[in-house]
């Protein structure tokens, strides 16, 4: 201040500054706080209680019109945000400082001994720089963020900065040319693009605290003959500051925007590196016609390649001829459908070794510059799952054979029979339709016998010979097992009750011509006995009993003297009929 004429108005610019900061209801009390302390301000600097309240109400109004226009704002950094910045010229900077000013007008008229329409302009542009340069300077103190200003990093560039502002603005307030006054800018500028906030915000605080004491004293570029009175040179001081200012703080606020974008960029990139170059599959990007454009490094341990040596290759030169088009089909479902999706499919390795991997492949969202997506494949070696699993399955296929099949005939055994038999009526149960099939249920006749007379090897040579005829009569869909001991049951899917007995005999025909010697049957050769049963015959299909009745009808072609074919058939009374 000069006498009574003020350069810059700094208590409301605080007292702003703490009210923007501090939360809803504690609002009240730094304002009363304020009052208070600007009424004993007043009151002590040996104005009348009328100047005093005028003063000190002007003022409340001025930090109350900004505090009720703008957000809670708790850091010079939240300030600094361009919409914010924006907002808080207009109403703290423009519309404030023009309604108190216009109430202290009106208020003190007689108090002031210079023009109304002066008093209202110093009034106004000293409350307006107050507010610019003391909330955010007030802000950057109550938020703590002052003290990057003094972080290791950033101190001897802030320091040099600081010192060129100081140093540069101290030369030219010092003498009196005036068209020296705006070199005191590029430093200004200087520290804009460089500096972090609070050390922007300590530059300007420290250009005011040199240029207005100098200006105040008859010093510097300003106290020129045509600004002959303090009004005017104060004046011309706080028109060149706003200036400054304009051009300082638009830059700040740009690079305290850019520095956050970069910062994020930075931790992004630092993320996704860390990500990719831990995680156990290898991470790949890939254009749309399949070239490598980013591999991470694990590919070394995976592939054997240095992933330098992928990128601007294909991979398709890495694919077998069998699985390219299904990978080809995948990327193009990916970058088509932006469908994703896994899939297995061999790789080569550098030493020429192929390897079963699992891809995950989906498409990236199409950057500026690109026309088609690209691809993101993530790969994982699972040659060793893959192989062990292959021949888990291999070794589980054998096992089932082996408990399928009857070792003495190579035929299918009672087991596969139940299991298949099962599986059959089922399907014809759920198709709906009358489901036509037969059994034939095959004993050997005096087996027994036959034993005793040729010993135990020849008869397991016999009862494979039986099987061989048996197998070469009936058809490939028709289920033939050894059903135990020397019994044998066929299954002749979807065979009406004539062919079934057709089937049968042909059975015996082919057993009686090959002739097989047995001396100690009454017939002096291997036959047969039969027993058929068929669905046709049933009212209803009930698989447990299609069974019996094939039993039943074996049963009964014994005790009819063997070497014949007797059929389970239902009499019109329900009484068991047998055809012979
Ligand atoms: P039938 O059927 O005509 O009433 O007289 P059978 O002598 O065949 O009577 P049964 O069915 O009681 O005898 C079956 C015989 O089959 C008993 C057993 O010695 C013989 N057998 C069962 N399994 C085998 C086998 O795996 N190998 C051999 N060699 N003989 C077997
Ligand atoms: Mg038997
Ligand atoms: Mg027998």
């Amino acid at each position: 201040m000069a006498g009574e004429i003020v350069a810059v108005w700094l208590a409301d610019g605080y007292l702003l500054g703490h009210l923007l900061a501090v939360p809803g209801r504690k609002k009240a009390f730094v304002f009363a706080g304020g009052f208070v302390g600007k009424l004993i301000a007043n009151l002590i600097g040996g104005e009348s209680l009328y100047v005093s309240l005028s003063y000190t109400g002007s003022g409340m109004i001025e930090v109350c019109t900004a505090a009720l226009l703008l957000p809670q704002i708790q850091s010079a950094k939240e300030l600094i945000a361009p919409r914010t910045l924006l907002r808080f010229i207009i109403c703290a900077g423009i519309i404030a400082p023009l309604a108190s000013g216009a109430v202290a007008v009106l208020l003190l008229q007689g108090v002031f001994t210079t023009h109304p329409f002066s008093t209202f302009s110093n009034w106004v542009i000293s409350d307006s720089l107050g507010f610019i340069i003391f909330t955010p300077v007030t802000l950057n103190v109550i938020s703590g963020e002052w003290r990057s200003f003094l972080a290791p990093g950033n101190r001897p560039k802030s320091l040099a900065l600081l010192g060129l502002v100081g140093g540069v603005t101290t030369l030219i307030f010092a003498q009196h040319a005036p068209s020296l006054l705006y070199w005191t800018l590029p430093p200004l500028a200087l520290l804009a693009f460089n500096a972090e906030l609070s050390t922007v915000v300590l530059g300007i605080l420290l250009f005011i605290a040199i240029a207005v004491p100098f200006t105040v004293r008859g010093h510097g570029p300003l106290a020129l003959p045509q600004f002959a009175n303090m009004q005017d040179r104060i004046l011309a001081l706080q028109v060149f500051t706003l200036a400054a200012l304009s051009i300082v703080l638009p830059i700040t606020a740009s690079q305290v925007e850019r520095n956050r974008l970069v910062a994020m960029l930075i931790d992004g990139h630092r993320r996704f590196r860390a990500l990719a170059e831990h995680a156990e599959e290898v991470i790949m990007q890939l254009s749309a016609d399949g070239l490598f454009e980013y591999v991470s490094p694990r590919v070394k341990t995976v592939l054997g390649f240095d992933a330098d040596e992928l990128v601007g290759a294909g991979i398709s030169a890495l694919l077998l001829d069998a699985d390219r088009a299904r990978v080809q089909h995948a990327m193009k479902d990916a970058a088509d459908l932006q469908a994703s999706g896994s899939l297995q499919y061999r790789i080569r390795c550098k030493d020429d070794r192929v390897i079963w991997v699992r891809s995950y492949v989906a498409s990236m969202p199409v950057g500026p510059n690109e026309e088609k997506p690209s691809m993101v494949f993530t790969l994982r070696d699972i040659d060793e799952q893959f192989r062990a699993e292959q021949k888990r399955d291999a070794e589980q296929r054998r096992l089932e054979d082996l408990a399928y099949v009857d070792s003495l005939t190579g035929l299918k055994n009672r087991r596969y029979f139940d299991l298949e038999f099962g599986r059959r009526c089922e399907a014809a149960l759920q198709s709906g339709r009358n489901a036509e099939m037969a059994v034939l249920y095959i004993d050997v006749d005096f087996f027994k016998n036959y034993n005793d007379k040729y010993g135990h090897q020849q008869g397991d040579a016999c009862l494979r010979a039986i099987a061989r005829y048996i197998e070469t009569t009936i058809r490939r869909i028709d289920v033939l097992t050894r059903y135990g001991g020397e019994e044998f049951v066929v299954l002749l899917q979807d065979c009406e009750i004539s062919p079934a007995i057709a089937t049968a005999e042909r059975i015996l025909e082919n057993v009686a011509a090959s002739s097989m010697k047995h001396e100690a049957s009454p017939f002096g050769k291997i036959t047969l006995s039969i027993g058929v049963a068929h669905t046709a015959n049933q009212e209803g299909f009930e698989p447990e009993r299609l069974l019996r009745e094939a039993d039943d009808a074996l049963y009964e072609a014994k005790r009819l003297g063997r070497n014949r074919i007797v059929a389970h058939r239902h009499g019109a009374n329900g009484a068991v009929k047998h055809d012979v």
